[in-house]
Formats: C-alpha cells, structure tokens, sequence
C-alpha cells in the first residue's frame, strides 16, 4: 500500500466518523489529494456512532489529531462536545468537520458550501438569485443556510407533512430573523401544495430536490409531478448523486433545463472540509478523474 510507505513520525490524522461507514467516498477523496500534493496526513474512517461520541472527542483531544468529518448519526448530536460552532453550523445545528486548532475542537458544516460551489461550478451564481427547496432535513438545511449566507434573494421551502415540517418553518426563522447582515426573504409551504408549488417555481431560478427522493429505495419518484412545472431557462439541481441522473434531473433535461446533480456538492464539501483541515486546496480535477 502507497500510503504505508509514507507514514512516517510527523504523519498527522485526520478521521471520518459516522455508522455505516464502508460505503464512504471520503477516504479515497483525502488520500489521494495528500499524495498528489505530496502532504504528510493520513485519512481514515471510524466506525462510531452516538453512543461513544464523547469518548471519541476526548480520545482526538488526547492524541492530538488534526481533525475529522462527521456524518450520519453524529453530525446534529456532536454540537455539545465542541468547543466552538461557526456560524453556519450553529444555524444548520449540524457539523460535519472538526478542525483541532491547538488543542480547540471548532465545528463547521461544508455541506452548504459545497452545494453552492457545485452550482457555481456548473456556471450559476447564487447570489440575487430565487431558490425554491424541497426538504428540510440535514442536506436540505446546509443547503437553505448557506444560500442565505452566500447571497440568495429568496428561497421558498417546501416539506411534506411529516416530522421535518418544523424544521422547514424554523429555517424559514432563522433566514428571516437571525442570520445577521443578510438580504434573502424565506417561505415555507407544505409540499402537499401543489398549486403554491407552481407558483413558486414559477418565479424562481433554481430548484433544488433536498429530499431523498430520486435515491434509493425511492429512486423511481420525482417530487414535480410533470413537466408542465419546469421552463427551459429554470436551472434544476439535486442533492443526490447516486444515481448521477434521477427522474428530477430526466424530466429536467426534457424540457431543456440546466440540470445539476449532487456530486458537485459531494465533491466541493470535502474540498471545503480539506482546504480547513491542511490549508491547501484539494486538487479537485485530479480527484474527479480518478473518482467519477
Ligand atoms: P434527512 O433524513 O435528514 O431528510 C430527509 C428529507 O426528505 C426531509 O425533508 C423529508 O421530509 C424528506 N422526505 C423523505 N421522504 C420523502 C418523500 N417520500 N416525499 C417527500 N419528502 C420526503 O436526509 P438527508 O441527510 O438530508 O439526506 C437527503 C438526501 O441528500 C439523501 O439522498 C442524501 O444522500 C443526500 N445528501 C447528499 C449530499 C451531497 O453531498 N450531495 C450530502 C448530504 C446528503
């Protein structure tokens, strides 16, 4: 193995932790950007859940490593271990990076960054922009956050009526009343609504499925019912990417949409996660080659 070879004395770690694990992208993504730029860090995953959080953290602290990536279920029940939330975090109310500065373990969430780099990736700037957003759950609310920080005039909310409908209406709070210095208006509707829903995507510049609805094992559905909700100059994008393209993203092309899956999001949050962990930035078109 390459990086055996290169461990040395002064290797420092860096680690992923969530359940399930074996699936993640993370590690090939990290481990490849240290090789290419020649970088003295190790990434890899652990298998921990809530229950040993705590002991985890004491555990980083006490050897020093440099950080890690959060993801499912830890990223909303770490906020308590931490001694310090950036703001976007804070608002998420989820981490998903831990940077040890000297001793300080400082939460932040890239999920949202990495959403709106994906985006300006494909050519679309968030900033002035009408965002209508399905979804309220973790991805969906990393979306929403960032959105506002990052510029965007408004973003309608829609969620179904189920267990995440409070936090679409405490997002909608949050964008109007508590994110300081910016200028975006929030809705929230019921996604059961589906005139409101027209007529929301009627006046808005991108769409974006923050539900995981188009993955598996709902990978047949799409939340639009028909073409007759999409026009050629809307910009459709999805926080999936398994699969590349979903029955939003179909009906999207069909019509002539500009249509953006996950996989931008994926690929800048860890670019994002990386550039706070070392102070370099991921060499990002090496990545894409050898990954997708
Ligand atoms: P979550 O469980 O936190 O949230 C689920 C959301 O989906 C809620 O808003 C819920 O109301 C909605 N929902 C679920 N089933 C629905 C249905 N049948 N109809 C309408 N709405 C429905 O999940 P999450 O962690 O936010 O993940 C959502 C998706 O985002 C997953 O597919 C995940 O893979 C993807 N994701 C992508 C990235 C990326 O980097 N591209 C990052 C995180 C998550």
């Amino acid at each position: 193995m390459a990086d055996q070879g290169r461990i040395d004395g002064r290797t420092q770690l860096i680690g992923l932790i969530a359940t399930p694990i074996g699936h993640s992208l993370s590690p090939a993504m990290h481990n490849m950007s240290f090789r290419k730029l020649g970088l003295n860090y190790v990434y890899l995953a652990f298998e921990v859940g809530n229950q040993q959080l705590e002991d985890v953290l004491t555990g980083f602290r006490a050897l020093n490593i440099r950080g890690c990536n959060v993801s499912m279920p830890n990223k909303t029940k770490i906020l308590p271990y931490l001694d310090e939330i950036s703001p976007a975090a804070r608002f998420a109310g989820a981490v998903n990076t831990v940077v040890n500065e000297n001793g300080k373990l400082v939460g932040h969430i890239t999920d949202g960054i990495g959403y709106v780099l994906g985006l300006k990736e494909s050519g679309v700037d968030i900033k002035g922009k009408k965002l209508t957003l399905m979804g309220a759950g973790g991805a969906a609310t990393a979306v929403a956050i960032q959105c506002a920080i990052d510029g965007a005039a408004e973003i309608s909310i829609f969620n179904r009526d189920d267990e995440y409908y409070d936090r679409a209406v405490k997002n909608v709070d949050i964008i109007n009343n508590e994110i300081e210095g910016i200028n975006c208006k929030a809705n929230v509707f019921r996604l059961e609504d589906l005139d409101q829903l027209k007529a929301e995507i009627a006046t808005s510049d991108i769409l974006t499925n923050g539900t995981g609805v188009g993955m598996k094992p709902l990978e047949d559905q799409c939340l639009i019912p028909d073409a007759s909700y999409l026009r050629p100059d809307l910009i459709v994008s999805d926080v999936v990417y398994i699969p590349r393209k979903t029955k939003l993203l179909e009906l999207a092309e069909s019509v002539g949409c500009k249509a953006i899956n996950g996989l931008g999001m994926m690929l800048w949050q860890g670019a994002a996660a990386f550039e706070k962990f070392t102070g370099h930035e991921m060499p990002v078109e090496y990545v894409k080659e050898q990954m997708f």
